[in-house]
């Protein structure tokens, strides 16, 4: 296995990918730049994702797989909304994720991140946080990747052990979550990082929104929160779409934009983020359709992330289990990647679809839905018999004008995110393999594989020395590409393979070389970053090329 996690973060990071944030200051944790390439890379695939949701999208035809037709704009809204819509969305009440302290290392975990695994040691004991001495104890760990061996070593150190011995630790049972055992066991756990057992305390509700303040005062009444998804700046222009841009069910509105979570441990690079950017669609059609909706919308976005080269073998769609599901959701999936940092046949989510039902703009229409003793949806209320938190009070339903009927639409959100798409991208592309060099010795070389629409550099142009007139065709062909819109790199320094490996490297498709016989024959040689085969290519005719196989 060529890739690793920590051979791409190192490739990021020297050429320009993802830097850590304030890095010189120590670093933000939870918190990401995008160096110049990244930066191109991060925009192609909002690009893509804008282009092929929206902007190409005819809604004249009927897509294959659809129920119908359909129509798709985009909005962009604020990052900060008012107070009400959050408490509306559930945010306010449910968006939380329960978490634990460790007296003993000041940490605070996430009670589903924390792998633990009960074990012993043939007499000997670890120390208690009272000083008394336990002969079985669970060790943990916060490691994703390769967590087994990530306990062994917790185990030896808990009990005091060399590596020698790791084949006389006694282990009862599988390794599991910290969730998955009963609170009066906390006392036998070794906490992440702490010597002693018994160290973290009961587990409390974390709100993941994080808050801000508005205006000059700072009193607890111009409290607001930074948006912890995009798509509630959907819903609440809902009626807005309608009523300017004269869209007819059913129709999708989109948004790309940041969305903020104050994640207890964010991790695996920028998959868990505390700033990330979110790619989201909520698609309003006919309670009676909602159904083939949903499957239509949950198999296009998984293809959507193959067509943009994610191999098969590593995304699945995950259907969720019933007691999965959010308690207003009829189905959901998951499209889920094999991310690197993951153990062998596990995935982690790159976009979850959902079908949401009525849920979002009734909750915005009367106030907060929560399920009520016979299960229905219904406002929840307060002891006073009111609605718990109030709607917004607007009339949020649709006229159907062609069946004479009001309803209030069904919603399908597929919700994606662009930094973890991105991850996903740079990680399926990492690829060693072995090429010939200019005489034929066979060296190993690092190549980013990105779809040509996705790779930050398009072409790069050498001339293969600096002399003969060779360095200014080059720049005249530098500067063709680049009126054409194309990204690309102009490079003169160094062996004409060294520029190759720099080039493919960052994953650029194409390289044009104009060497010697370029001015007897009006020709440069085109090389192919995949096959490294290289073919001749008129001069007049190298826009018109590298354009037509960017596209095919
Ligand atoms: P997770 O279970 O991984 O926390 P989620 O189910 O809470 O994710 P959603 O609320 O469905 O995520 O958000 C939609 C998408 O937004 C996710 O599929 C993911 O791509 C992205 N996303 C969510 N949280 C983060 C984060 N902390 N960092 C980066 N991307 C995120």
């Amino acid at each position: 296995m060529t890739r690793s996690m920590e051979k791409i973060v190192a490739l990021c990071k020297r050429r320009g990918f993802i830097f850590q944030n304030s890095e010189i200051y120590g670093g933000q944790n939870g918190f990401w730049d995008y160096g110049p390439l990244g930066t191109e890379l991060k925009r192609n695939v909002r690009d893509a994702w804008y282009h092929d949701m929206i902007s190409a999208h005819n809604e004249l035809i009927k897509p294959d797989g659809a129920p119908s037709n359909y129509q798709m704009v985009g909005v962009e809204t604020a990052l900060i909304m008012h107070p009400q819509v959050w408490k509306c969305s559930g945010h306010y009440d449910l968006f939380h994720d329960m978490m634990v302290d460790c007296r003993e290392t000041k940490a605070r975990h996430r009670l589903d991140q924390v792998r633990i695994r009960k074990v012993s040691f043939e007499g000997e004991s670890v120390e208690q946080e009272d000083g008394s001495r336990l002969d079985s104890v669970y060790v943990s760990t916060m490691s994703d990747e390769d967590f087994e061996a990530e306990l062994t070593s917790e185990a030896l150190r808990a009990f005091g052990k060399k590596k020698k011995y790791a084949d006389r630790l006694q282990w009862d049972g599988d390794a599991t979550t910290l969730d998955r055992i009963p609170e009066s066991d906390f006392n036998i756990v070794v906490g992440p990082g702490a010597t002693k057992a018994g160290t973290l305390t009961s587990p409390r509700e974390f709100n993941l929104m994080m808050k801000t303040v508005i205006g000059a005062l700072g009193t607890d009444d111009d409290a607001a929160f930074l948006r912890p998804e995009t798509a509630q700046g959907i819903f609440v222009n809902f009626k807005n779409v309608v009523d300017s841009c004269r869209v007819k069910l059913p129709f999708g509105i989109c948004q790309v934009g940041k969305s903020f979570r104050n994640e207890i441990t964010p991790r695996n690079f920028t998959f868990r983020s505390r700033e990330f950017e979110q790619m989201e669609i909520e698609f309003f059609c006919r309670p009676d359709q909602s159904a083939g909706w949903y499957t239509y919308w949950r198999d296009r976005r998984y293809e959507w992330y193959q067509k943009l080269g994610i191999s098969a073998d590593r995304l699945i769609l995950r259907d969720h289990h019933a007691e999965e599901l959010a308690h207003y959701s009829v189905g959901t999936a998951d499209i889920e990647y094999a991310f690197p940092f993951l153990d062998d046949g596990e995935f982690g989510e790159l976009e979850g679809v959902a079908h949401r039902g009525d849920f979002d703009l009734r909750s915005h229409m009367e106030g907060k839905l929560a399920r009520d003793a016979a299960g229905e949806l219904a406002v929840e209320q307060n002891e006073h018999g009111q609605p718990r938190h109030r709607g917004s009070g607007k009339d949020l339903s649709y006229f159907d004008d062609q069946a004479r009927e009001r309803f209030i639409p069904h919603v399908i959100e597929p919700s994606a995110g662009a930094d973890r798409a991105t991850l996903a991208f740079l990680c399926e592309a990492y690829e060693e393999d072995e090429q010939p060099d200019d005489k034929g010795n066979m060296q190993s070389r690092t190549v980013m594989k990105f779809h040509p629409r996705l790779a930050p550099i398009k072409a790069a142009v050498f001339p293969l020395i600096k002399k003969e007139g060779m360095p200014e065709k080059a720049a005249e062909i530098f500067g063709e590409l680049k009126a054409a819109g194309l990204s690309c790199q102009y490079e003169q320094q160094g062996a004409i393979g060294k520029r190759y490996r720099r080039q493919d490297e960052i994953g650029t498709p194409y390289c044009i070389t104009v060497d010697g016989d370029t001015a007897s024959d009006g020709t440069v040689t085109l090389r192919d970053r995949d096959s490294t085969e290289q073919i001749r290519v008129k001069v007049a005719d190298v826009v018109q090329e590298i354009s037509e196989r960017l596209n095919s």
